[in-house]
């Protein structure tokens, strides 16, 4: 194998705070001891589950106020947590946070269609915010969201995490520097058999959309990031089971095309039907395969360069974790004053592209764009 892999131990090895600090633009990195408090908005499963057990692997970033609409899950998230009552918020009485040192960053775990008045009320209440994907349910709350952290002079990032994982960065990286030649096709496939058919993923009106808005986007983002590049034009094919009680509202499948300003072409798939998690990029000289790609945990890489294939694992280091990452990449930015890679202008591009899809989907037709 080239030394374009071998190389990667530097990097990898750096951390998750060399990792958070680069990608942030900061050469400088704050010494540890500055916490900046987060609040999360919305107890439920990705928040309770995945992100709120990750602040003890934080360097610059804690746990420090609740919202929620339910009394009980306050109680008992907040008693976990060791989180004062002064800090465990209802929606109603949220917007008092303005008042509370204890929090620099919200952070706004709801149902998709939530995102937009959160982010609005924590950015006007002075706070940072990180919003979870997708950031809304169209490109015009999009714009709202900036606008409204660019007024209160405040950050906003997207819940990207995958941009914070260790195998991922190196294949951005891998495919950057050429290491498989000239990209010709990335492909990337998500999905998952969805289930309980009352839940609010599969009611529009919370969701605004189905497979596409919920798990597509993984293979959306990493179309673009692997590619570098921004699509020119979009075309999309939907296969839904209307009489499948889970799809009265949305779509199931979507298979969509993108061509990229170099000629590269990218394949997306998105499912609520079947189990995809994969990432590939073809190039000349080799390819870069990710499955799974994009989970919570348990990435594996494989490389190939001419006649030599191998598996890449990134050193099992602190800078391992994406959760973490994501976290302190806002903090960082907070406290250096950069913007964050993924931003509020990256959720909009996302968003742009999936209403293209949408409408390639319904008109039958390649959208420009
Ligand atoms: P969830 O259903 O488990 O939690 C949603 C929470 O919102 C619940 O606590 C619920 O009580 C609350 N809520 C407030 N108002 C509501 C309303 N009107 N209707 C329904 N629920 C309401 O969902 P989740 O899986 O935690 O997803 C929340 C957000 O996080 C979504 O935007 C989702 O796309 C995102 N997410 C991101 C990832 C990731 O890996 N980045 C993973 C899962 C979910």
């Amino acid at each position: 194998m080239t030394d374009h892999i071998d190389r990667r131990t530097t990097l990898i090895g750096m951390g998750a705070v060399g990792l958070t600090a680069a990608a942030c633009g900061s050469a400088q990195v704050p010494p540890p001891g500055r916490k900046l408090g987060y609040a999360i908005v919305g107890l439920g499963s990705y928040a309770t589950r995945q992100i709120m057990p990750q602040f003890e692997n934080c360097r610059f970033s804690r746990l420090t106020a609740l919202v929620s609409g339910t009394p009980a899950k306050l109680d008992q998230y907040g008693d976990q947590y060791k989180i004062p009552a002064r800090n465990r918020y209802s929606y109603a009485n949220f917007d008092s946070v303005r008042n509370n040192p204890d929090v620099d960053i919200v952070y706004v775990i709801l149902p998709n269609a939530l995102h937009a008045e959160y982010v609005v009320r924590s950015a006007r209440a002075g706070k940072h915010v990180m919003c979870e994907k997708p950031m809304a349910v169209s490109s015009a709350e999009c714009l709202t969201m900036i606008n409204a952290c660019r007024q209160a002079g405040r950050k906003l990032m997207i819940g990207y995490r995958s941009r914070f994982q260790p195998h991922n960065m190196e294949a951005i990286r891998l495919a950057r520097s050429r290491a498989v030649g000239k990209p010709g096709l990335i492909e990337s496939e998500h999905g998952f058999p969805i289930g309980d058919p009352t839940q609010w993923r599969l009611k529009r009106a919370l969701s605004g959309g189905g497979s596409l808005m919920d798990i597509g986007i993984y293979s959306l983002q990493a179309l673009r990031y692997m590619s570098g590049e921004e699509p020119v034009s979009v075309s999309a094919t939907e296969f839904t089971d209307r009489s499948d009680i889970r799809f009265r509202e949305v779509e199931d499948r979507i298979a969509f095309n993108l061509l990229f300003p170099s000629g590269l072409i990218g394949q997306g798939f998105s499912s609520y039907n079947s189990n995809h998690n994969h990432l590939r990029l073809t190039g000349d000289k080799g390819w870069i395969d990710l499955d799974p790609a994009t989970q919570y945990g348990g990435q594996e890489m494989r490389v190939r360069i001419g006649n030599d294939e191998r598996k890449v694992t990134p050193p099992d280091g602190p800078g391992a974790n994406q959760f973490a990452g994501q976290l302190d990449h806002l903090s960082l930015c907070v406290l250096s004053n950069r913007e964050p890679i993924v931003g509020g202008e990256e959720g909009l591009r996302d968003l742009r592209i999936m209403e293209a899809i949408y409408r390639s989907m319904k008109e039958g037709r390649t959208i420009r764009l």
